[in-house]
């Protein structure tokens, strides 16, 4: 594979988007997933020489084709909208020479080499495959969520905190995602309204002490977020109490949903080692429990979980598949 650090070049296939040959199944390397990490393993993947397939699923991109505004991506002086930036991950994986189909994976069969994976109409083979297919964060059902869905509801504080300095903001949920977020975002907020269905967090008790002492932060204890007003964005979240069905009105610009994710891993779970809350278990690197099957991503990442960290899980298993592949190859002759 080719060092970055040591090209001038850049090196590409072809300027334009190859249409997939519909009579190929058999690759060196499949991709299931097409977000920041699914995309990166193909660019490297390719770009090392591999023929290189990505199944991409029916709406490629990821969460981030769910974003707005990112301003936290390397290399966007003034930000860049989420789904342009899907939309140039996947031209440059094309012009590296991926392959990618927008079709959805069914089913898998890791008991041996060539691994199979399978679309509702087509087997294909693949000698590594990438998992990527990431982790969506768990809504709560509101109508308002999906209205406002990146315009003042958000999954990622990290994220989207700085668009709400000096506003009061609403966070959702009471495990560690939830108490972590609304700490950061006390840096943004004039006031965090944390609010919980129970009188008791979930989260550890180092980050609970840390948030119940911090001033900027206000509890609702055993309260629902049952509704989300607002006009182009939001601007109000109304909470009901549990005990007392009293509704309360929070006039608050952002509000964040922290209350889990769930990875995408329905698909592996007899054959790839899964922890107890659905995530893919990385034996070494990006290696999973199946010689030449990788993770990568969301999918196995609950501490990190930004486009960035994806991408750069995507770089690592294809340097991984490299190795891989280049040592199986070795063993054969
Ligand atoms: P979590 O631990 O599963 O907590 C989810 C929280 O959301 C719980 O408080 C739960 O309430 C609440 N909830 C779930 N469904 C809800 C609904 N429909 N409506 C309202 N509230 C709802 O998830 P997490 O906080 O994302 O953490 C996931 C894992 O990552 C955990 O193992 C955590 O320790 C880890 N993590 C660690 C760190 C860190 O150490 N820095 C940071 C983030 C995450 P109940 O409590 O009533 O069930």
């Amino acid at each position: 594979m080719a060092s970055d650090e040591n090209s001038t070049v850049f090196e590409t296939k072809d300027d334009s988007a190859k249409t997939p040959d519909a009579k190929k199944t058999k690759f060196d390397v499949i991709i299931i997933g097409a977000g920041p990490s699914g995309y990166t393993a193909g660019i490297y993947c390719s770009r090392a020489g591999y023929d290189t397939l990505i199944l991409s699923g029916i709406l490629p991109g990821g969460q981030l084709v769910n974003t707005t505004e990112v301003e936290n991506y390397p290399g966007f002086e003034n930000g860049i909208m989420g789904p342009d930036l899907m939309i140039d991950m996947r031209k440059q994986s094309q012009r590296m020479g991926t392959t990618i189909i927008d079709d959805e994976v069914v089913n898998v069969d890791f008991r041996r080499n060539p691994f199979k994976v399978l679309t509702a109409s087509e087997e294909y083979e693949g000698r590594a495959v990438i998992i990527a297919t990431g982790a969506n964060p768990r809504k709560i059902g509101l109508e308002g969520e999906q209205t406002f869905a990146g315009k003042g509801v958000s999954y990622c504080a990290t994220c989207d905190g700085p668009f709400f300095r000096n506003q009061e903001i609403v966070v959702v949920g009471g495990g560690d995602s939830a108490i972590e977020e609304a700490t950061f975002l006390t840096k943004f907020a004039t006031t965090v309204h944390l609010v919980h269905r129970r009188e008791e967090l979930r989260a550890s008790k180092v980050m609970q002490e840390r948030a119940l002492n911090n001033e900027k932060i206000k509890f609702h204890w055993n309260s629902e977020l049952v509704d989300i007003k607002g006009d182009q964005k939001v601007q109000q979240a109304i909470l009901k109490n549990l005990k007392t069905n009293e509704e309360t009105a929070i006039d608050a610009g952002g509000i964040f949903v922290a209350i889990g994710h769930e990875p995408n891993t329905k698909l592996f779970k007899n054959q790839i080692d899964l922890n107890e809350n659905g995530y893919i278990i990385l034996k070494n690197k990006t290696h999973t429990n199946i010689e030449g099957v990788f993770a990568a991503g969301d999918v196995h990442d609950t501490d990190y979980r930004q486009a960035v960290t994806a991408a750069a899980y995507g770089c690592m298993a294809a340097i991984d598949v490299d190795k891989y592949l280049t040592e199986s190859k070795d063993k054969q002759e």
